[in-house]
C-alpha cells in the first residue's frame, strides 16, 4: 500500500514515510492510492477480537510496510488498561431506546484525541528507531490536542515535544494536565499572547526550511494520516458491539448510523473511510456548533470557510473551527480522485472565498449517507439536562452537540451511535449550568491539581523560541 497526494505531485510513499510528514510535499494531503476493502465475512471474523487486536487487524491494511508482530505490539501498548480506564477501551453506553454513546474518552487526557495519538506515539517511536532519525514536535494548543500529544509522546526515544500555549488562557485543569508532566522530552512553553500568536510562532519556524531541517521539526496535527487511520478502528469496533445482540444470520449488512461532533473534519473523515472500506453505516451525521461552516456545506453544497476573527468562541471550544483542514481529502473523493479538478476547485476557493459543489452534492446523500446539523449553547445546556434527567448520565458539551443533532436523524429500527469526544469532567461549568451537579476531577486523576508544575514562560518572540529549541532539541 502506497500513499499519494490529493494534488497529484508526490511520489508514492509507504505508511512509515508519511507518518513523519504533515502536508504532502506538493502542499496537498496524503491519501491511500486505493482504499483497502473488507467483506462482511471478514468483519464478522473480527467479532471476538479485543480492541488492540482489532486495531492491529484494521491498521495492518494501511501499514503494510510494518511487520504484523510489531504492529500487534504497538497496538497492545497503545490501548492498554494501564492507560485507559475501561477494560473494553471503548465502551458503548445506551442513553435511551434510540441513542448509544461510543466512549472514546477513556484515555489519559479524557478526550477522543487519545485514541489516535496513543497509536501515533507508538508508531512514531518505532519508525524513527528503524530509520535512525529524531523528531522534534512543535505545536500550539489551546487545550485538548497538546495534552493528548504530550501524553502519547512522553518518554519516547528520539522524540521531543515543544508545545506552545497562551499564557493565562487555559483552565486550571488543562494547565495541571500538561505542566505537571515531568518527562525530560516534554517542553511546555507559555507564550505571552493568545492562541493565534502561538500558532503564528509555529508557522514562522516551520516555514524556515533550513531551521526546520536542522532541528528535525515536525507536527502531529489532525491532518496526520496515522491519526486518521487509527480512528477508523473504532467505527468497526462500534459496529461490532452494536450488532453483538443481532441474530447471526442478520448481521451481514446490518446498518447503524453514527453522529460525530466535528471541528477539523478528522474524526468523521475516518468514519467515511470505514464506510467506503465496506462497513455498513447507514447515515454518517456531522454535528457542528455555532461555527457551522460544514453544516452549511453539507446542506447546500457551498463551502465558504470563515476567518479566525469570524469564528465564535463557544462552550464546545474544540469545535470552534471555520476552516476544516481535512476537508480536502473528502472533496478529493467527491471529485472522483481527480487532482486537476481538485486544483480548479481550490483555485476558485482562493479567488472567490467559496466553492460550489452542488453538482456533486447528490453523492453526499445518496452514496455516502452524509447528513449534518448544528447546535447552540442553549441546545447544549438543554441536551445535557435532558440526557441527565432521563438516564442519570452526564455528557460533555461536544457530545451534547452530537446528541442534539443525532435526534434529528433517528430512524426506527436503526441504532444511532453518538461518538463521545470528551468527558464531562473537562467542562464542569456547563454541566453545572445544565444540571446543578458539581463535577470534581475524576478518580484516576486525583491529586493532579496539587502536583508541581514545570513550564517555561516566554515572550511572543520567534528568536527566543528558536534559541530554546536549539538548546533542547533531540538529535540522532
Ligand atoms: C478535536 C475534538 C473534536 C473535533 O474533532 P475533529 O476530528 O477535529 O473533527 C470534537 N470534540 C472534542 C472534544 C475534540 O477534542
Amino acid at each position: 500500500m502506497k500513499y499519494i497526494s490529493t494534488r497529484g505531485g508526490m511520489e508514492p510513499a509507504p505508511y512509515s514515510a508519511i507518518l513523519l510528514e504533515g502536508l504532502a510535499t506538493d502542499g496537498g494531503l496524503v491519501v491511500p492510492e486505493t482504499l483497502p476493502r473488507v467483506t462482511a465475512d471478514e468483519i464478522e471474523s473480527w467479532r471476538s477480537f479485543s480492541y488492540p487486536e482489532l486495531a492491529a487487524e484494521v491498521l495492518s491494511r494501511f501499514a503494510t510496510d510494518i511487520p504484523r508482530d510489531d504492529l500487534d505490539r504497538m497496538c497492545r501498548d497503545a490501548y492498554s488498561s494501564e492507560l485507559f480506564v475501561t477494560e473494553e477501551i471503548v465502551p458503548l453506553t445506551p442513553i435511551d431506546d434510540e441513542i448509544t454513546l461510543v466512549g472514546l474518552s477513556e484515555g489519559p487526557t479524557l478526550a477522543f484525541k487519545d485514541m489516535a495519538m496513543q497509536f501515533l506515539g507508538q508508531a512514531l517511536e518505532y519508525v524513527l528507531a528503524r530509520s535512525d532519525r529524531a523528531l522534534n514536535i512543535l505545536g500550539a494548543t489551546s487545550g485538548d490536542t497538546g495534552s493528548a500529544a504530550e501524553y502519547a509522546l512522553r518518554g519516547k526515544d528520539g522524540i521531543a515535544v515543544f508545545m506552545l500555549s497562551p499564557q493565562g488562557r487555559m483552565s486550571a485543569f488543562q494547565r495541571a494536565q500538561m505542566y505537571s508532566l515531568e518527562d525530560e522530552n516534554i517542553h511546555n512553553i507559555a507564550v505571552a499572547g493568545v492562541f493565534d500568536d502561538c500558532q503564528n510562532l509555529v508557522k514562522s519556524l516551520s516555514s524556515d526550511l533550513e531551521f526546520k531541517r536542522a532541528h528535525h521539526l515536525g507536527t502531529v496535527n489532525s491532518i496526520n494520516l496515522g491519526r486518521i487511520s487509527a480512528q477508523i478502528v473504532y467505527y468497526f469496533w462500534a459496529w461490532l458491539r452494536a450488532s453483538d445482540g443481532v441474530p447471526a444470520d442478520e448481521r451481514a449488512g446490518y446498518e447503524v448510523s453514527v453522529t460525530v461532533p466535528s471541528g477539523n473534519f478528522g474524526n468523521i473523515l475516518s468514519g467515511h473511510l470505514a464506510k467506503t472500506m465496506g462497513l455498513p453505516l447507514r447515515k454518517l451525521v456531522l454535528a457542528a456548533n455555532e461555527n457551522n461552516v460544514l453544516d452549511h456545506f453539507f446542506r447546500t453544497g457551498v463551502y465558504a470557510p470563515r476567518t479566525a476573527a469570524e469564528t465564535h468562541a463557544t462552550s464546545s471550544p474544540s469545535m470552534d473551527i471555520s476552516k476544516a483542514s481535512n476537508l480536502e481529502r473528502f472533496v478529493y473523493d467527491l471529485v472522483g480522485c481527480d487532482s486537476e479538478r481538485l486544483g480548479e476547485a481550490w483555485r476558485e476557493l482562493d479567488e472567490t472565498g467559496r466553492i460550489d459543489l452542488t453538482a456533486e452534492l447528490v453523492r453526499f446523500e445518496a452514496e455516502y449517507g452524509l447528513r449534518s446539523g448544528s447546535s447552540t449553547h442553549a441546545d447544549r445546556v438543554a441536551t445535557i439536562r435532558s440526557v441527565h434527567e432521563r438516564s442519570g448520565i452526564l455528557i460533555d458539551p461536544h457530545t451534547a452537540d452530537g446528541v442534539k443533532v443525532a435526534r434529528e436523524y433517528v430512524e426506527p429500527g436503526v441504532p444511532m451511535l453518538v461518538l463521545e469526544t470528551a468527558k464531562p469532567e473537562k467542562f464542569p461549568d456547563i454541566v453545572f449550568e445544565a444540571t446543578g451537579v458539581q463535577l470534581g476531577i475524576p478518580e484516576q486523576l486525583a491529586g493532579l491539581l496539587e502536583r508541581a508544575q514545570r513550564v517555561t514562560e516566554m515572550a511572543d518572540d520567534a528568536g527566543e523560541l528558536r534559541a530554546f529549541i536549539s538548546a533542547h532539541a533531540v538529535h540522532r
